[in-house]
């Protein structure tokens, strides 16, 4: 496995094994990588010739007042996660590499980034828009590999490599859990012991709303209303929202009818938290 810091050791990488006809599958990651993150490296490297990983956490996707400077790192246990998951490239490179003093150009949405997560984060999915197609355009991967965990995301990016016509297939993977359903995220090591314990509501609100969905109630206001009520039986969790909205679209739904994505987001003392399942009749 190599590590490069560099976006012409990755180009030189990259060109040479596409001489040998090898396909090539990319997981790009924040790093502090956990099993969630694993799961997609597994499935790369499944489907995928060579498989890369960038570590990189964007300047771009945080507000102004959000965890930048604080969000976990550790690279040499990264490092193990990687090889031990059949990762051949590590991309790693630092803020300059990627953003130039002079860069001023961005990849920017209309609609789907301005809901559900996008709502308490402005700015957040124009980031992650931006460093995507910059992670594309420098790796060129055959497919790539992305976390149910962050559905909006997954929305986004699939619509913009649809809209701008990029030459590579998308994969949504399924959320990695921890033993009381809470999905595995790097910033749960924020939480101390007592916002951890907490933290268990969000998975269980969601199971509520699965259950009235599984009883036939096709109403969202009521589905809605049923994760709210869970969530506030946990005094240390408050909502940010519980939407249900089109897989595609993101635009709110009525009336439960077709495939659609349930998505909640709380905040946990200073940490916030999403998880969402996807109903399909
Ligand atoms: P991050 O490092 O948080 O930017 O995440 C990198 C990728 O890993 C994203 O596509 C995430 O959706 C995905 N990911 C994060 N947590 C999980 C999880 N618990 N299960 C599956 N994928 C995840």
């Amino acid at each position: 496995m190599k590590i490069g810091n560099t976006i012409q050791e990755v180009r030189e990488n990259v060109k040479a094994w596409r001489t040998e006809g090898l396909t090539v599958g990319f997981v790009p990651t924040m790093g502090y990588l956990h099993e969630g993150h694993q799961s997609l490296m597994n499935r790369a490297a499944k489907e995928n010739d060579r498989v890369v990983v960038s570590i990189f956490i964007n300047p771009l996707q945080f507000g102004k007042k959000e965890d930048l400077e604080t969000y976990p790192r550790d690279l040499e246990k990264d490092i193990i996660v990687c090889a031990s998951a059949g990762t051949n490239l590590i991309f790693h490179p630092t803020a300059e590499e990627m953003y130039g003093e002079d860069f001023c150009s961005f990849v920017d949405m209309n609609g789907l980034t301005d809901t559900l997560c996008g709502k308490s984060r402005p700015g957040h999915f124009r980031g992650v828009c931006t460093v995507v197609m910059k992670l594309f355009n420098i790796v060129k991967p055959d497919r790539a590999y992305f976390g149910q965990k962050d559905a909006q995301q997954v929305a986004i990016i699939k619509r913009m490599v649809r809209d701008l016509n990029l030459d590579l297939e998308v994969i949504a993977c399924g959320t990695i859990r921890e033993a009381d359903g809470l999905a595995k995220s790097s910033r749960n090591i924020y939480l101390n012991h007592e916002e951890r314990k907490a933290s268990a509501i969000l998975k269980e609100a969601l199971g509520v709303a699965e259950k009235k969905l599984a009883a036939g109630i096709r109403a969202s206001v009521e589905i809605q209303r049923s994760i709210r009520e869970k969530i506030a039986s946990e005094a240390a969790v408050r909502l940010d929202y519980a939407e249900i909205v089109d897989l595609e679209t993101l635009l709110p739904v009525n009336r439960v009818e077709a495939p659609a994505l349930v998505a909640a987001a709380v905040y946990v003392g200073k940490t916030r938290l999403i998880d969402n399942f996807i109903y399909e009749i």
